[in-house]
């Protein structure tokens, strides 16, 4: 058994090639083998959202405080709530982030294939962050 403090391991910036704006990550859990569990609890401050990426299985986000955006391919973002769940399916091209108004934190848990976790593409462009939400 391992109980990690709170505050124990240092929140990290979100790196700049795969992040716009300001982004702060704090690690929940980093399982070791043979688990695959990689949690982390995220904060967006207004305008800031991830690159486009996918994960090799899937991700569930979970809103704990403000509000945010969630995009795919398939048209416009969808606003994400405090206390809603998402689903995204492994392979599945999106991002998320905060809206242009308010930040978000939100938890992230996914888990690793053969070590990794996230392929990482293109920022997400302003015309399409700022699409009026669904
Ligand atoms: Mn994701």
């Amino acid at each position: 058994m391992d109980l990690f403090p709170a505050g124990s391991r240092s929140a990290k910036q979100g790196d700049p090639n795969w992040f716009t704006g300001e982004v702060w990550l704090e690690t929940i859990i980093t399982a070791p083998e043979p688990a695959r569990n990689r949690s982390i609890r995220a904060k967006f401050e207004p305008g800031a959202r991830t690159a486009w990426h996918s994960h090799p299985l899937g991700q569930t986000l979970y809103v704990v405080s403000g509000s945010g955006l969630v995009g795919t391919r398939d048209g416009p973002p969808q606003i994400m709530r405090v206390g809603d769940s998402v689903w995204i399916s492994p392979g599945e091209e999106h991002w998320h982030g905060a809206t242009p108004n308010a930040a978000v934190e939100h938890i992230a848990i996914q888990e690793a294939e053969s070590g990794f976790v996230t392929t990482w593409m293109e920022p997400v462009a302003d015309e399409e962050y700022l699409l009026p939400p669904r």
